[in-house]
């Protein structure tokens, strides 16, 4: 008499390495954020800096930043490569993730305007980052028309790039319950990120 082995086969979840941690995360820990994460209270910073979201999307638009047009700052791959590091190149255009917790901007609440690393063009106000505790930088709302979204292949989440040069910043989650105007939390790498303080201006 014999046996047939069946084999049983098993389909990961997720592809991503980042994936998995960070929705284990959110279910371990889906109100203890700041206690865990945050060194000072950021309340206080995020209902302060709602007032100028609140105005009429036409005057925001009306001039805080000069922005490039979409697409135009596209570039060839070798032009890409020749202007970034190793490191950018493989999360701004070959759409990588950089270790959760490990980057510049992760736990960084500078005044000022983050940049595209990539083109330079202006992408989110400071004043719309808030502390996820997810390990990237964390921002509530893009300044207008400076990000794309589009489904990743598997449909699974909703890539963000830069409307000016198509770099990957990373992902955009809804709904999650964070304090925020928006509901939203655009989860960016801090690589595809360059700050540029307000006292520079
Ligand atoms: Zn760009």
């Amino acid at each position: 008499m014999s046996f047939n082995i069946v084999r049983s086969t098993s389909t990961p979840l997720y592809s991503s390495k980042s994936k998995p941690i960070f929705s284990t995360l959110l279910r371990s820990h889906p109100t203890s954020f700041s206690t865990i994460f945050s060194p000072k209270p950021i309340a206080p910073t995020l209902f302060i800096s709602a007032t100028p979201i609140l105005q009429p999307k036409r005057l925001f638009r009306g001039g805080i930043v000069a922005m490039a047009a979409p697409g135009s700052l596209n570039k060839s791959e070798e032009e890409w490569r020749a202007i970034l590091s190793p490191e950018q190149f493989r999360i701004l255009r070959q759409k990588g993730t950089e270790f959760p917790g490990t980057g510049e901007y992760d736990k960084f609440f500078g005044e000022g305007v983050y940049n595209c690393a990539g083109c330079g063009t202006p992408l989110y106000k400071s004043i719309t980052k808030f502390n996820s505790g997810c390990g990237w930088p964390a921002f509530y709302e893009g300044l207008p028309g400076a990000i794309n979204r589009n489904p990743d292949p598997d449909g699974m989440r909703i890539e963000i790039t830069c409307a000016a040069c198509g770099g990957h910043l990373g992902h955009v989650f809804k709904g999650e319950g964070f304090p925020t105007p928006t509901n939203e939390r655009h989860c960016v790498n801090s690589i595809s990120l360059k700050f540029v303080s307000a006292n520079t201006y």
